[in-house]
């Protein structure tokens, strides 16, 4: 093994979609795979989910659809943040459909997704404002929900009543789509003509708790290894700062993957499972090595940072942060981890 490796399983992606298809149906499920792909490498999981019966790939720039675009000449791609200036061009050569926030931005010749911004209160326009552009290629009418993954329920109904209420002032056969994953698992009336879902896609919860709950499976698995133990003495300590001091003799492996791979400086503390044993991340993560509290495994031994039951949602935990940003922040250039995709 390299430093590591990050192991990306096709099959759990296979069963996961086949889980928000049957959440969702009759609505079309359409496969988000902004940030490639949420760490996960957005040209296989837009191969896999079209396989799979995705009806689009949505992604986030332009850029990022005409890249999908090569491999895959059939799907829709929907773009479902800003158009930059300049990037008309592109999107029109790599036939992209974009969401329009704003009527002073309606590019010439390109399918549209009307954006109403129903209580995100990010991009879009206010329900009263939305109309059909003249000369404009309307294909879709959408919006995102704030709150879907919250226990309190009202805001996300709220928002879901002021769409639907939209579906009369536009033809029958303009697309509406609301959902994300959150929405996906929990509302079913939010489902309309398609969901967009990214998170569940790839096993993990929208509502950050574990996602066998729901059914999910984690796709991505990242493993690494001891390369070399250090016993400490009581009062001998480890990394930057020393902020782990030995109290009594400590054996501590040091794994060669750090915040640089994307392992984040904030998951001191966090459990990983060493040679099948969960131990823990002690003093400060490096940018290119981390430490654990050791039993009596051995140098060389199989560490798993994500994986074997190390969830996501947990380091997440530790960070104060989402599941979403755990695996956007792993780096998967070659000069940093290897990255295997299995399937089946
Ligand atoms: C990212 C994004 C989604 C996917 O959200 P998940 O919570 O990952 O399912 C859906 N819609 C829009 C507009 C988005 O930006």
């Amino acid at each position: 093994m390299r430093r590591s490796e990050i192991t990306v399983d096709l099959g759990a992606l296979r069963r996961n979609i086949r889980r928000l298809r049957e959440a969702a149906a009759p609505a079309e499920l359409w496969a988000v795979v902004k940030a490639d792909a949420y760490g996960h490498g957005s040209f296989e999981v837009a191969r896999v989910a079209l396989e799979e019966g995705a009806g689009a790939l949505c992604v986030a720039t332009v850029q990022e659809g005409a890249a999908l675009r090569e491999p895959f000449p059939e799907p829709r791609i929907l773009v479902m943040g800003p158009l930059a200036s300049g990037d008309e061009g592109l999107a029109r050569t790599a036939s992209l459909e974009i969401a329009l926030s704003s009527f002073d931005q309606a590019p010439q010749g390109l399918p549209l997704h009307l954006k109403v911004d129903t209580g995100m209160g990010r991009y879009g326009m206010a329900p009263a404002e939305v109309a059909v552009p003249a000369g404009a290629i309307v294909v879709g009418v959408m919006s995102h929900l704030a709150t879907a993954d919250e226990p309190d329920e009202t805001f996300a109904r709220r928002q879901l009543d002021a769409f639907s209420a939209l579906r009369q002032r536009f033809p029958r056969e303009l697309l509406f789509h609301l959902a994300n994953s959150a929405a996906t698992l929990r509302f079913p009336e939010a489902s309309f003509g398609a969901v967009r879902c990214g998170v569940a896609l790839y096993g993990l919860s929208p509502f950050g708790d574990d996602p066998g709950r729901h059914e999910l499976e984690p796709v991505l698995s990242w493993r690494s290894y001891l390369a070399q133990i250090k016993e400490l003495e009581p009062g001998e300590s480890t990394g930057y700062g020393r902020r782990f001091l030995a109290e009594r003799p400590t054996r501590v492996g040091l794994v060669p993957v750090g915040y640089g791979d994307g392992f984040r400086r904030g998951l001191t503390g966090t459990e990983v499972v060493v040679a099948g044993n969960r131990r823990r991340v002690v003093g400060t993560i490096s940018m290119d090595s981390f430490a654990v509290e050791l039993g009596d495994e051995q140098e060389g031994d199989a560490v798993t940072i994500l994986g074997d039951g190390v969830l996501a949602e947990e380091h997440a935990r530790v960070l104060g942060t989402i599941n979403y940003e755990v695996t956007c922040a792993i780096r998967r250039e070659p000069e940093r981890a290897s990255v295997k995709y299995v399937d089946g």
